[in-house]
């Protein structure tokens, strides 16, 4: 059964994995025992444990349209050095089984978006084909913001290697090498009702993509949150966050655009079923409705 449906689009999830994640003090630097202890009472179970680690997922979304198979979002992918995030280091995960499981064979992928570039976006981008990575989606074109790309590709030039940079190295480059990657501006659609809208902060050229068809709509937020903490409280950045207040701003605008309307969003890491509805809340800020 689809995680979502918009319309004519048809909207399934693919999950490489859920974790508790990181604490939550440290992924929110500006998190209070106060505020924690709120979220503590008020977040649905599942959301955090009770020693306060995140639970996040790390999953795809897989839209089908009449015309055109779009993975939104590819993970961490298998067998990637990631010497400085020992859990994900060479790691293997049945992603690929999951993606067919969604009825999806990876030559079947017409688009490939990406939401933003960093390590855990953009993993199954390439996978490992006799020791040289090779994009994993032959026939598929990769959408990625002209700015998301040209920033990284200046870091990386720096001579910068840090895990987003490993990434950039083994998942992006080889896609660009291959000339699969399309650099798009900031009104790209790939076809009729899927659009991207820069939303930057967490990162320079971060962007989310805007589905509508038949009446009804959603949003692919990526990163712009990534956890229901921020909800309850819009104002927190996480230390991920490239530009925190620049972030705090997007995020706030983002979640008040959408509260108490009909959209559907569509996270990038919140736990299963990771799909819902944004509400204001009685007692402060908003909540997500699964
Ligand atoms: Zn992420």
């Amino acid at each position: 059964m689809p995680a979502a449906t918009i319309g004519q689009f048809s909207i399934e999830r693919v999950v490489e994995q859920q974790l508790a994640f990181i604490g939550a003090r440290k992924f929110f630097p500006d998190l209070t025992d106060e505020m924690l202890a709120v979220c503590h009472r008020d977040l649905p179970p599942g959301e955090m444990t009770r020693d306060s680690e995140l639970v996040l997922s790390f999953h795809s979304y897989v839209v089908k349209t009449a015309r055109h198979v779009i993975l939104v979002d590819t993970c961490c992918g298998n067998d990637k050095e990631r010497p400085l995030r020992p859990a994900f280091h060479r790691m293997k995960k049945d992603y690929l089984p999951a993606l067919a499981a969604a009825g999806v064979r990876p030559e079947q992928v017409d688009f490939v978006m990406c939401t933003h570039l960093h390590w855990d976006h953009v993993g199954w981008n390439t996978h490992l084909v006799d020791g040289t990575w090779r994009p994993t989606f032959p026939n598929a074109k990769y959408i990625m913001s002209k700015k998301e790309y040209e920033h990284w590709d200046g870091v990386y030039r720096s001579g910068v290697r840090d895990t987003h940079m490993q990434a950039f190295e083994d998942s992006v480059m080889p896609v660009h090498r291959a000339n699969q990657a399309v650099l798009v501006g900031d009104d790209y659609e790939v076809e009729q009702g899927i659009s991207v809208e820069p939303c930057p902060g967490h990162t320079v050229g971060n962007v989310v993509i805007n589905l509508a068809s038949g009446g009804s709509r959603g949003v692919i937020t990526g990163d712009v949150m990534h956890h229901q903490i921020q909800l309850r409280y819009p104002e927190l950045s996480t230390y991920a966050d490239e530009d925190p207040h620049l972030a705090r701003i997007t995020r706030t605008a983002l979640i008040e655009k959408h509260a108490d309307t009909d959209t559907l969003v569509l996270p990038g890491h919140f736990p299963a079923p990771s799909v819902g509805r944004i509400q204001k809340a009685s007692a402060g800020g908003f909540r997500f409705v699964y």
